[in-house]
């Protein structure tokens, strides 16, 4: 299949049909479907009951006459942090493992939901003490540890709303979502390991209340690394001397199914963070079901394991707060894939059983690059379900990951959703549908999408671009933007009017009615008259036997509107030929000629330039803002959310090197 397209050839004839011995057990049915369709109110209030433990049963399942600001299961009472840990001990589930922890340096720790009651009641005491109670906001900047969700939950046993920010953040992102976020309590660790080496964590913190205006007053910081810290006497306290000899009890209480759980800033990919809000039992509910349908969590048998870092929705959703609502036992792994070796996941996998994997397709493809024997080394027969998540996954990646880590047995999901969203909107269910690779397919039971062309109409013609919407509510969506209601209806609300949620995101259906997300609509092109789609050029590039990763932005250009520029990393093989004399030209014309041949000429990239990596958030998404200002010339715009800030020069160098 060398010359023909693969990805072409997979998109058209093969889909992967359920095992029969998988449909048997999953927890998806195929009939949730029309239940969701004939009663869309009915089917989440089942799910609510079914799902979550209310202290006080909901009167109206969903209020809508303020939208687009949603009210759901209003009226109800419920504990987050309950439902996340205490039921399960009285379930008689306290010996069950919650959490297996896996330091980067190779330390463990074995958390059962007896232990993390514990954990989380003394915290909440701790946290009481410094005058942290219902309402108050509380940060969160700690890196992959136990400590970090027993902090999130302690606040949601509170009814203190967290704002989590990346460990990889720096000062000033600090500052600004701390003082966006008006955060009275700081919670932070001495350090962190990344690769093998410990990082300062605090001295952030630190930097960020230099600035003076702050609303924090204390910092509690966990000692993780032994790293050396500044201290502010009256202002920070550590944790081992405040949560340690806590009371380990605490009578959590009940809180309005609306009130806020929490505040998380958007990945930045499109422009100037969001700070999204998210309320208590809508959300709990999807994250709940979704986990259950989709990664079909079995609590009393599967190892689940999501490598999102918890200062990203993902990690909120499906490491927190979807899983342990669940009761499921899970790994929480601290560190990077490629310390000590880059083998460490698969190592991880075997160790402990792990059979339900949701990654991104960043990792996937960092997979591939690194090569097949890594993974065949480890015994990866435990796993059973495989996930994907953050932006579309090209076929290439797909079929690799179902291949070297799924061993061409475990069905894969394909995830569409947002910060926004809260939690899975747009999936297969593993179990019911008939696997498409490189599609997220369609809306789970109970999600309604459609695609909409430029006037605003929807049609479900296959092929055609156009924009992804939602059209009714759904229990997990965000209720704002924090402090910005305007803010919020005009980027969800107003694109195609107030009855369609706009996501931002391109989309078209297949001939079998699936639907493929396109990337950002700002990402999707208009080349002489032609719509493309950066992903489709992406996937194309990285079907080339010789890319690893690609990155494509549309740059103004005077002639055809807007040029295909690309980006893109070699395969380790493939590196060393392009550095021989001559080579690295006729390689850009071979790659040039492969996206014309796969996609069509029209497609055919003005440039390509080839990069040791592209600019990418801390959670893995690739900004393409920023390669279109490099690809237009521009002053780079706000880097602040990048993971390493030191790429965006190099590719401007190697930009004006005419590398
Ligand atoms: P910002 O909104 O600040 O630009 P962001 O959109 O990257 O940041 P997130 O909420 O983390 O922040 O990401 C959601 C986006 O990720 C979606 O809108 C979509 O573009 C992309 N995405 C997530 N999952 C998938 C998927 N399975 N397939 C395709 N795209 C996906
Ligand atoms: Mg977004």
């Amino acid at each position: 299949m060398s010359e023909e397209s693969l990805s072409t050839v997979l998109q058209q004839d093969h889909s992967f049909e359920p095992s029969d011995e998988f449909a048997a057990k999953a927890n998806g049915k195929a009939e949730m479907y029309a239940a969701a369709e004939a009663d869309h109110e009915g089917f989440w209030a089942e799910q609510a009951r079914k799902y979550v433990t209310w202290s006080k049963d909901f009167e109206t399942t969903l209020d809508w006459s303020g939208a687009p600001f949603a009210k759901w299961f209003v009226g109800g009472e419920l504990n987050v942090a309950y439902n996340c840990v205490d039921r399960h001990v009285e379930a008689g589930n306290g010996d069950r493992v919650a959490i297996h922890f896996e330091g980067e340096q190779g330390d463990t720790r074995t958390i059962t939901y007896a232990d993390l009651q514990k954990d989380v009641a003394k915290a909440a005491n701790a946290l009481t003490s410094l005058g942290v109670g219902k309402g108050d906001r509380v940060a969160i900047y700690m890196p992959m540890i136990p400590e970090t969700v027993v902090t999130m939950l302690a606040c949601a046993r509170l009814g203190a709303p967290h704002s989590v920010i990346f460990g990889g953040f720096s000062a000033e992102a600090l500052h600004t979502r701390i003082n966006d976020a008006e955060a009275k309590l700081v919670v932070t660790t001495d350090g962190q390991w990344r690769r093998g080496k410990a990082a300062p964590l605090k001295a952030a913190v630190d930097e960020a209340m230099n600035h003076g205006d702050h609303p924090v007053e204390n910092v509690l910081v966990v000692r993780r690394t032994g790293t050396d810290v500044e201290w502010a006497d009256g202002r920070d306290i550590w944790w081992h001397d405040l949560v340690d000899d806590q009371p380990d009890t605490h009578e959590a209480q009940p809180m309005d199914s609306e009130h806020p759980l929490f505040i998380l800033y958007t990945s930045g990919t499109t422009g100037k963070p969001k700070g999204i809000f998210h309320t208590t039992g809508g959300y709990l509910t999807q994250c709940a079901y979704t986990n259950s349908v989709v990664h079909d969590v079995h609590p009393e048998s599967d190892v689940y394991w999501c490598t999102a870092d918890v200062g990203w929705v993902t990690g909120h959703s499906y490491i927190v707060y979807g899983p342990l609502a669940n009761g499921a036992t899970q790994v929480l792994y601290e560190g990077t894939p490629d310390t000590p070796h880059q083998g460490r996941w698969w190592e991880i996998v075997e160790k402990y059983k792990v059979s339900i994997l949701y990654t991104a397709p960043t990792a996937i493809r960092t997979f591939m690059k690194w090569g097949d024997d890594i993974p065949a080394k480890s015994d990866l027969s435990s796993l059973r379900l495989l996930g994907s998540v953050g932006e579309p996954i090209n076929p290439e990646a797909w079929l690799w990951y179902r291949k070297h880590i799924g061993g061409d047995r475990c069905p894969i999901v394909d995830t569409w959703w947002q910060t926004e969203t809260g939690a899975i909107m747009i999936s297969p269910l593993p179990g019911v549908t008939d696997l498409e690779p490189g599609s997220a397919q369609k809306a789970i039971p109970g999600i309604s999408a459609e695609i909409l062309d430029d006037e605003g109409k929807p049609f479900t013609e296959p092929e055609k671009v156009g924009y992804l919407v939602l059209t009714k509510p759904w229990p997990s969506m965000l209720r704002g933007i924090w402090g910005d209601p305007e803010r919020y209806k005009e980027t969800y609300w107003s694109r195609f009017g107030p009855k369609y949620y706009f996501a931002g995101d391109g989309a078209k259906y297949d001939a079998k009615g699936n639907i493929w997300l396109l990337g950002r609509v700002d990402d999707v092109m208009n080349v002489s008259g032609h719509r493309l789609s950066t992903a489709e050029i992406e996937s194309a590039l990285v079907s080339h036997p010789k890319v690893a990763e690609a990155a494509v932005v549309g740059a103004a250009d005077e002639t055809t509107g807007q040029a295909v520029c690309a980006f893109v990393i070699l395969r380790k093989e493939a590196v060393e030929e392009a550095d021989e004399p001559g080579e690295g030209k006729d390689l850009v014309q071979e790659l040039r000629n492969h996206v014309a041949h796969e996609i069509g000429p029209i497609a055919k990239p003005r440039s390509i330039m080839i990069v040791a990596e592209l600019p990418k958030t801390r959670s893995g998404k690739i900004m393409r803002r920023l390669l279109r200002d490099v690809a237009e010339n521009r002053e780079v715009g706000d880097v602040t959310t990048l993971a390493d800030s030191s790429v965006m020069s190099l590719i401007k160098e190697g930009m004006s090197s005419g590398a």
